[in-house]
């Protein structure tokens, strides 16, 4: 089992080191070429703008859209989840658009830029969340599962085969989310 690590932007090596740990092998994906042969996807938090124009420009967003529609496998983290919403607010052209929710980024004004919090996530418990610049969704439409809320604000669904997340899970010790995803492949 080969997992696709999008690697054009952000924090893609925690992923690959923590799903390393855990025995899975790993592939950088940086160019079309690259996702040939891959079972599953992680697509790491960043900047969402910058990861987006350089998914089309390398003609890698249709080939990724393609393969998430045909049932492959997706973990998300913050730029992850705008980059798999149906929506994004405020008018911000969607990108991959695979997953029924709208986000909201930067979504917790700039004194809260970055904070952690303890709070349970459906089907692992209470899971320390680090979120940076994290976006948030405003609506989960049907079919994706509400896994995790911050302070009445939805942090973490399940759509299917998508997981997304606005926090960081791949930052710290704690791999129980790359546990259940790796149990979801
Ligand atoms: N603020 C970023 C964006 O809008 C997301 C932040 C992150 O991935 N840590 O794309």
């Amino acid at each position: 089992m080969r997992i696709g690590v999008l690697a054009l932007q952000g924090a893609f090596l925690e992923h690959e080191q923590m799903l390393g740990q855990l025995g899975a092998d790993c592939v950088e994906l940086r160019q079309r070429s690259d996702l040939r042969g891959i079972d599953a996807l992680v697509l790491p938090g960043g900047e969402s703008t910058v990861q987006g124009k350089l998914l089309r420009e390398l003609d890698m967003l249709h080939p990724l859209r393609a393969s998430i529609q045909d049932g492959m496998p997706v973990l998300a983290t913050c730029a992850g989840l705008i980059l798999l919403a149906q929506e994004i607010s405020g008018g911000e052209a969607p990108h991959l658009g695979t997953l029924p929710v709208r986000v909201r980024r930067n979504a917790y004004g700039r004194q809260l830029g970055s904070f952690e919090t303890v709070a349970p996530l459906k089907g692992i418990g209470d899971f320390r969340m680090t979120f940076i610049r994290a976006p948030y969704v405003e609506a989960a439409g049907p079919g994706a599962e509400v896994l995790a809320e911050v302070d009445g604000r939805i942090v973490a669904v399940r759509a299917g085969h998508q997981l997304a997340l606005a926090f960081h899970p791949e930052m710290g010790t704690d791999d129980r989310v790359h546990r259940a995803f790796l149990d979801m492949i």
